[in-house]
């Protein structure tokens, strides 16, 4: 199979995978991996549990649809600006995803701050999560509140929308995003019970060095706060 087939496939299975967590609803969310010349794409307005491969849509490095019957073809997501920056930015990252699990979206509204280090999963998996401030769904100002956050974090609370986790590929994306969805449930619960302690520093380096031995790659942002 082709990178474009077996990337249609698993971006597919990863949009039900979504909606079957609750990770999104109705047509709200998109999807996209890129390769060498490559960028694909989940297509606009259209529900994730009825995602199938012969509707993602296939753009060149720049975003735009390619294609032999254009006019008839499913268009790209309306956030598509938004991947596009990721990978202008991340040479590192092949697989984005923009998803509104509710606790993430909760955290958001309610002002919880995911940058601290709770768990040890967010910390060897993730990394510092920043809240990027409100932006107009579907315009420029998405990219724009994202650019100062791109270069050093894999995941985002974007403000009163939801989130955007990036990966080497999009099952590593999802892999992140369920854990974010699960930290952030926790947060909640701690934060109805009493006071959160974040990991300390010395906690963190002795973590951050055992998942190096492993050849776990590490947030860059995780590691500039613990030097
Ligand atoms: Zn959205």
């Amino acid at each position: 199979m082709s990178w474009l087939d077996d990337q249609k496939v698993a971006i597919s299975y990863i949009c039900r995978r979504l909606y079957e967590r609750g990770y999104l609803v109705a047509t709200s969310g998109n999807v996209s991996a890129r390769s060498e010349g490559h960028f694909l794409i989940t297509p606009r307005a259209t529900r994730k549990d009825k995602m199938v491969p012969e509707l993602i849509v296939e753009c060149d490095a720049d975003g735009r649809p390619v294609g032999e019957d254009l006019a008839s073809s499913p268009k790209p997501s309306t956030e598509i600006e938004m991947h596009r920056e990721v990978y202008r930015q991340r040479k590192d990252v092949n697989a984005a995803i923009h998803a509104h699990p509710p606790y993430c979206t909760a955290c958001s509204l309610a002002s919880i701050s995911l940058t601290e280090m709770l768990l040890p999963e967010l910390a060897i998996y993730i990394g510092p999560v920043p809240t990027v401030p409100y932006a107009t769904p579907g315009t420029n100002e998405l990219p724009q509140a994202l650019k100062p956050y791109l270069s050093d974090h894999n995941a985002f609370l974007l403000m009163r929308h939801g989130v955007l986790v990036l990966g080497r590929d999009v099952e590593d994306a999802f892999n992140r995003l369920e854990q974010l969805e699960y930290i952030a449930q926790v947060a909640y619960l701690v934060g109805s019970m009493g006071s959160v302690n974040p990991l300390t520093k010395a906690e963190l380096l002795k973590l951050t060095s055992s998942a190096r031995r492993i050849g776990l790659e590490l947030s860059k942002r995780l590691l500039t706060l613990i030097e």
